[in-house]
């Protein structure tokens, strides 16, 4: 085994390699990377200063305080000290603002969910016009118009609890009653002639037919 007193022992050998490895990294001088920019789009490379920094986060240091290196400035060039930062939760928070704060209101969160919200509510409105209006067609009572919207409701269409009484049946008939009227009228004044037939009469109600050219 003489042999081996020419080569170090494992443990001397990995000490000499720790220690000039260390010198090396005591030695080695780091710069910005701007490679590092493609994938971390908010780093930002001061020339003079001769630092780089976030720019989401240092455009709202007074709102969201933080101790990160890259909200002051730092020269220490290092990618871990990047990838550190993107990982923080205060630089994601601030992200995210940045993110709403550029995103058009039409296209928020807020205006989906309103939109949502407007949805469901004239999804409702339909079933319940279309309920009264066949309730008026019918000549049937507008007290049956609480058993339409349980119907409804029964059947998974979700009407709601609100103006399911036989006032609001009242209500949503007059609201069609109103919109027909003012088509039939703009009909009557660009027509250039017009026969009106009475069909029936029962009841006091009595049907038109009405024929314009
Ligand atoms: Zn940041």
């Amino acid at each position: 085994m003489a042999f081996l007193k020419h080569f170090a022992k494992p443990g001397v050998k990995r000490k000499v390699l720790d220690l000039q490895s260390q010198e090396y990294e005591r030695k080695r001088i780091r710069k910005f990377q701007s490679s590092w920019q493609h994938s971390f789009s908010w780093l930002v490379y001061d020339t003079e200063a001769n630092t780089m920094h976030c720019k989401i986060c240092r455009s709202l240091k007074n709102d969201s305080g933080g101790d990160s290196p890259l909200i002051a400035g730092t020269s220490n060039f290092k990618i871990d000290v990047v990838r550190l930062h993107a990982a923080c939760k205060q630089h994601q928070r601030n992200s995210e603002l940045i993110a709403a704060k550029s995103t058009p209101i039409s296209q928020s969160v807020a205006a989906d969910c309103l939109g949502k919200l407007k949805r469901a509510e004239y999804t409702r409105l339909v079933s319940k016009f279309r309920s009264a209006h066949a309730i008026a067609k019918h000549h049937l009572s507008f007290n049956l118009f609480k058993t339409f919207c349980k119907l409804d409701t029964a059947k998974g269409l979700g009407v709601g609890t609100s103006h399911t009484t036989d006032k609001s049946a009242a209500q949503f008939v007059s609201a069609i009653a109103n919109v027909e009227r003012r088509r039939v009228i703009q009909k009557i004044e660009s027509c250039k002639f017009l026969s009106l037939t009475m069909d029936v009469i029962f009841w006091g109600v009595c049907h038109f037919m009405c024929f314009f050219t």
